[in-house]
């Protein structure tokens, strides 16, 4: 792809490392000013203007280099957060373990970041819990620093601003070329230092069809459960841009095949093991395709639906052994719903904008059985019929419930007045329910969120 780099040596100023840099010039790589956000474009050259160093990197550079649309646009720039503030009105700090700039521009958000050092990050031991993961990372150095902390090598790439070369200090364009995802400098400590890069290794690997380097991926299998300490609110992000990314299957039998979806859904990896004729598996996997499917045409996907479908197993296993124990239907999932998810915030939180309506979703399941008289009208008008009715089809397309059952609302809605009138008075029921056991597992304490 390039063939005449410039390359050139340097050492870090504990002497401890030669790192080869190579700098690709404008003409010899395929990054545009076009191709990239005005406004990501209009803070670098402010930054420019204002005396400071400002380079686009990550996935910006990496996303442009392999031809893909970027999702958003990183900043990476000597300016110390509060002189990016100083310079743009429009700007707000963020976040205290990793202090940010977020200059504002409608809907979108350009993320500017002091470069970083490492050395601070291994000197000073109280950035640092026992496990060895990094607590605060506020200790500012120069772009040869910062190109050696970041996560894997081919997010270590930058676009200058000044002369619209390409720099590559960790030798990424190599590994961005042969599709392999490899973590900077030893993958444990790496991993150790912040848990939540072994989700974006999948993330990545997932999205990019990249191979994620044999030493990266021993450790994944090795030491997942630190995924344990990172806070439940960070995990909760993460999750979203694993399942939202329009590759959640393939993120999701990642996961799965390195043992760290169980880390983050337990119940629900406990449900998958004990599968019974390919389901529950058969449904997580209509409940993923059908959120990429929804991404590729553009239609919305909300984290309570996204939620509803990963959760589901255990609450509907539960549910039914509530019911075998004599509870009433709506009680039995009311409760099965609860103590399902109080244990999930222990591991991935949810907010409640969206676990109240992933709750409304379960309870109207049962809903869909009662089809004679009024009934089935009054669940037509509730306010979540819809995204109950989607979720209703899923069970179906997986051979949870009756295919009959979802034909049936697909025909309600399609016809109106006296056809449909006629559809639930002329309506004989039916009814099903599986037992099953459930076991309990221990409550586990997690640090609060110190981001
Ligand atoms: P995308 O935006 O497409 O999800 P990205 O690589 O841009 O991918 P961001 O989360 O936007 O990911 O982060 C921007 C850059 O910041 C990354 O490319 C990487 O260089 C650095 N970075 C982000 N998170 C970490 C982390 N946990 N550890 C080290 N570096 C990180
Ligand atoms: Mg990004």
């Amino acid at each position: 792809m390039m063939k005449s780099l410039i390359s050139r040596f340097f050492q870090n100023k504990k002497k401890e490392k030669v790192v080869e840099v190579r700098i690709i010039p404008h003409f010899e790589h395929n990054i545009s000013r076009d191709n990239i956000s005005e406004n990501a474009v209009k803070v670098l050259y402010r930054l420019k203007k204002s005396g400071y160093q400002a380079y686009l990197v990550g996935g910006g550079v990496r996303d442009l280099l392999l031809g893909r649309e970027p999702k958003d646009f990183d900043i990476a720039t000597d300016a110390h957060p509060e002189d990016v503030k100083r310079a743009f009105r429009n700007c707000r700090l963020i976040g205290r373990r990793f202090r940010l700039a977020h200059v504002h521009f409608g809907q979108e958000i350009i993320e500017v970041a002091t470069f970083r050092s490492m050395q601070g990050a291994v000197k000073t031991g109280d950035r640092q819990t026992e496990n060895g993961m990094l607590v605060r990372d506020n200790v500012y150095g120069t772009i040869e620093e910062d190109a050696l902390r970041r996560d894997f090598t081919i997010n270590a790439l930058y676009y200058s601003i000044e002369d619209f070369s390409v720099i590559d200090y960790a030798d990424g364009l190599n590994d961005l070329e042969e599709g392999v995802l490899r973590l900077l400098g030893d993958p444990e400590t790496r991993f150790r230092e912040d848990p939540v890069r072994m989700l974006r290794a999948v993330r990545f690997a997932a999205k990019l069809g990249f191979n994620i380097d044999p030493l990266c991926e021993e450790q994944l299998s090795e030491i997942g459960d630190l995924l344990q300490s990172v806070p439940a609110a960070r995990l909760f992000e993460e999750v979203l841009k694993l399942f939202i990314s329009g590759v959640a299957l393939r993120s999701f039998e990642k996961l799965r095949h390195y043992g760290l979806f169980g880390e983050l859904f337990p119940d629900t990896e406990e449900c998958l093991a004990h599968e019974e004729h390919a389901f529950p598996i058969t449904f997580v996997v209509h409940g993923m395709k059908n959120t990429d499917t929804r991404i590729r045409e553009g239609k919305s996907v909300t984290p309570a639906f996204l939620f509803a479908v990963l959760l589901w197993e255990p609450v509907r296993l539960f549910a039914n052994e509530l019911r075998a124990r004599g509870e009433p239907l709506l009680s039995s999932m009311q409760q099965a719903g609860n103590e399902v998810l109080m244990e999930q915030l222990q591991h991935v939180s949810i907010p409640k904008r969206f676990s109240l309506p992933m709750r409304e979703i379960w309870n109207l399941q049962h809903r869909f059985e009662q089809r004679l008289g009024k009934r089935p009208h009054r669940l037509l008008a509730h306010p979540k019929f819809r995204a109950a009715y989607d979720f209703l089809c899923l069970r179906a397309e997986s051979g949870e419930t009756d295919i009959e059952l979802a034909e049936w609302w697909t025909r309600f809605q399609e016809v109106s007045g006296e056809a449909r009138d006629a559809m639930a008075n002329s309506f004989k029921g039916t009814g099903n329910g599986k037992k099953c056991r459930r076991r309990r597992r221990k409550p586990r304490t997690r640090p609060i969120d110190s981001n």
